[in-house]
């Protein structure tokens, strides 16, 4: 098996984290940095390359071959460009073009960061061993990536499988993306809260009004709390039947702070799947949680970069 290393960037709103993977998934050298969101774009990238500049130091980095990147989005992987919604001073940001330069001139694949879950789970996860598949996140937004006849289906511009916004409500409530109805604006850990709090939910006395929190008391029967994971759950498996009707996957994968929830939210995405997911040939769909921890996004982009490479199929990319 290809034994080779690549390095792999996992790029958020929050934090900037790089390994150099081996061609098993393993993490053998780790940077991190905070992400500056809200500086300029040459800042922000700043501190991208801080974080390379660590992995360039490692004794390790001669036998990278190449850079796997997973972007928050939208990304423009065929003009290799990032343009995240959380990081406004990168709009059209050359990141391919930065990061090559800073990586010794090394191949740069890149991918949204809904891609790169998905080539995670895909390589080591819960989608492992299944040729067709949607993989979800859902927490602070919903985003999501296909495998489509064994193989990652990241789009011309790397951006699909946004399910977050597939409208499910055509006369909803209007979403962030400009759209109406969207999954993300029905079934994203701030929509689940949000939700729970206009119907009269009240959070216990730490405060905590976040989805986690109303997850807690939904598990306590709480009626509303209950009933706003019922709502995320019918948004989400709408999406996922929509999905499976259209191109035939036969497991969605659910992770993300929301997919944590257990419980509270899959029992009533099982039964709401049953409502949309009708026609013969999507029935058997499974719906299971992600089994990839917090390194999902290096590691899909480990193996988004080792698809570059020519023995990619020894690595089951
Ligand atoms: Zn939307």
């Amino acid at each position: 098996m290809h034994t080779d290393l690549v390095a792999a960037l996992d790029i958020g709103g929050t934090k900037i984290a790089g390994a150099l993977v081996d061609g098993h998934g393993r993490i053998q050298a780790r940077a991190q940095r905070a992400t500056p969101a809200q500086e300029d774009g040459d800042t922000v990238m700043g501190a991208v390359e801080a974080v390379l500049a660590e992995l360039t130091a490692s004794p390790l980095w001669g036998r990278a071959t190449a850079v796997g990147i997973g972007s928050a989005g939208p990304v423009d992987a065929s003009a290799g460009t990032v343009s995240p919604v959380n990081v406004p001073g990168w709009r059209d940001y050359p990141l391919v073009r930065r990061v090559r330069a800073a990586a010794g001139d090394l191949p740069v694949e890149l991918i949204g960061d809904g891609v790169a879950i998905t080539a995670a789970e895909h390589w080591q996860g819960a989608a492992r061993g299944h040729d067709n598949a949607l993989c979800m996140v859902v927490s602070t937004g919903v985003g999501g990536g296909l495998v489509l006849n064994g193989r990652l289906h990241p789009g011309p511009t790397g951006n699909a499988g946004h399910i977050g916004h597939i409208s499910v409500d055509l006369d909803g409530d209007p979403c962030p993306c400009g759209a109406r109805g969207c999954v993300e604006r029905i079934a994203s850990g701030p929509n689940i809260a949000r939700r729970a709090l206009d119907a009269g939910w009240r959070p216990g006395p730490d405060g905590d009004a976040s989805a986690a929190a109303v997850a807690s008391s939904a598990r306590l029967g709480d009626p509303v709390a209950v009933a706003s994971f019922e709502r995320a759950a019918q948004a989400l498996a709408a999406g996922i039947a929509a999905t499976a009707t259209l191109v035939e996957i036969d497991i969605a994968v659910v992770g993300g702070g929301v997919g944590k929830a257990g419980d509270v939210l899959f029992a009533p995405l099982r039964k709401a799947l049953t409502d949309y997911a009708t026609l013969s040939f999507v029935q058997r769909l499974a719906v299971v949680p992600a089994q990839m921890g917090t390194d999902a996004g290096l590691v899909g982009a480990a193996a988004a970069a080792l698809s570059r490479t020519p023995d990619a199929t020894a690595a089951h990319v």
